[in-house]
């Protein structure tokens, strides 16, 4: 029962054992009960003849008709600073709501926020929510997934998207959980089911292995996560204005167990990969990390962000915050330099929209020159250093 007291979503409960059942040796330490009960109402067991089974219409879904209505996207304050995939994701929520023929909101969660507000409408919200209270200064879980799922039960949405950043892995299952609604972490496209108006969530999946379409048919709201860097930026139109809603926000800081007792900054040139221009990006063909100092200086020369391969991470070489790739930061900078790093899919899921890509690599069949703009083909520890110094002579 300890778990069910401090579970921060409510989300477990502790049956009690049914008359005439009897616990197994397994089952005293946590595990389920050996009784065929019925399911929750709105639950079905699925068996292997379900996966031929004719795909649900309209009927079986709880849609509009139940009072789900409009495309929300959360729109992430950090100590002031709007996170850019929530620009990006109001884009695309435009395109889903035109399809779907509803209406496209920000919701924006903090405390002396009001600012955001006409950069929401800028960028296309035609509705902002607007939850500002002092509890909510800080970004903590609870109060935040108190804010969304009180708005979210009160106003109804169809579909939520927020950023796949720290913030959002945080708090969206949570709030999932306690709406009782299905999530899609890290999609890479998102659409709707002409025929049932679903919404179609799209991700990696196996190890990247397969893109796989999600659909949320039987619960609402519809929630996605979706990387920075995926989405296009929208344009932002100045003066563009629409309604505001002001929500209630009805806790105070006593509800909530997590105190922010200090901030402490994280470094800042790894903080934000997600949105460097120029990017120098190391793998394992370096061979060690007293070489990454090498790899510095082409960064230095070139006003770039390092950043690596899940293996030069592995290998101790670098930090998590600074691996690009499906288990890593998506990026899409100007120019992105892959130095000694194969290509593999995981890694490609993480940088193949950059703008242009420079790899250099002894192996000429490695994945990398299959999307590099310009390949070189050698051994880099000749072409790193000819690089550097033929970027300092143009550009120092
Ligand atoms: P390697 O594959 O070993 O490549 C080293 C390259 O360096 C080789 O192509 C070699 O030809 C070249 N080389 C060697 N010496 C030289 C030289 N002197 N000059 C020039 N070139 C040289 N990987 C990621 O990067 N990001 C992720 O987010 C990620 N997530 C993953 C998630 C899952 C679920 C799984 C299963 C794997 C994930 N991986 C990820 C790991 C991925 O599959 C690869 O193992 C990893 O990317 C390999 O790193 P690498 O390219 O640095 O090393």
């Amino acid at each position: 029962g300890h778990c069910v007291k401090v579970c921060p979503t409510d989300a477990l409960s502790l049956p009690q054992l049914p008359m005439g059942a009897k616990e197994t040796p397994a089952e005293k330490s946590g595990a389920a009960f050996d009784v065929q009960e019925p399911l929750p109402e709105g639950i079905k067991e699925y068996t292997d003849k379900d996966h031929t089974a004719p795909k649900p219409t309209s009927t079986d879904v709880q849609g509009d008709d139940q009072g789900w209505h409009g495309v929300w996207v959360i729109i992430e304050v950090n100590r002031g600073v709007v996170a850019p995939v929530s620009w990006e994701l109001l884009g695309e929520g435009r395109k889903l709501a035109d399809t779907i023929g509803c209406e496209l909101c920000g919701v924006i969660i903090g405390f002396e926020i009001e600012d955001v507000v006409p950069q929401a409408f800028a960028y296309g919200a035609e509705k902002v929510y607007l939850v500002d209270h002092p509890v909510l200064k800080d970004y903590r879980t609870e109060p935040y997934t108190a804010a969304m799922a009180d708005i979210a039960n009160q106003y109804r949405p169809e579909i939520i998207l927020m950023g796949a950043t720290s913030m959002g892995r945080d708090v969206f299952p949570a709030v999932a959980t306690k709406l009782q609604t299905g999530l899609t972490a890290d999609c890479t496209v998102l659409g709707i089911d002409s025929e049932t108006k679903n919404l179609q969530q799209t991700r990696p999946a196996f190890g990247g292995n397969i893109m796989a379409t999600i659909l949320c048919r039987t619960s609402r709201p519809q929630m996605a996560t979706v990387r920075p860097r995926v989405m296009e930026m929208p344009p932002k139109v100045e003066g563009r204005t629409g309604e505001i809603i002001i929500a209630p926000f009805n806790h105070g800081e006593d509800d909530f167990r997590t105190k922010v007792i200090e901030f402490i900054p994280a470094v800042a040139g790894n903080a934000f990969l997600d949105k460097a221009e120029i990017i120098v990006s190391v793998g394992l063909g370096l061979g060690a990390k007293r070489h990454l100092a090498m790899a510095q200086e082409l960064a230095d020369v070139l006003g770039a962000t390092l950043a690596g391969s899940r293996g030069a991470v592995e290998a101790g070489w670098l930090t998590h915050d600074q691996q690009v790739g499906q288990s890593g930061v998506t990026v899409r900078p100007k120019v992105y330099i892959a130095i000694g790093i194969s290509g593999a899919i995981q890694h490609l899921a993480g940088m193949a929209t950059s703008d242009f890509i420079i790899a250099i690599n002894n192996d000429p069949e490695a994945p990398i020159f299959s999307v590099a703009n310009f390949g070189i083909s050698g051994d880099l520890f000749q072409i790193v250093p000819a690089l550097t110094e033929e970027f300092k002579k143009r550009l120092g």
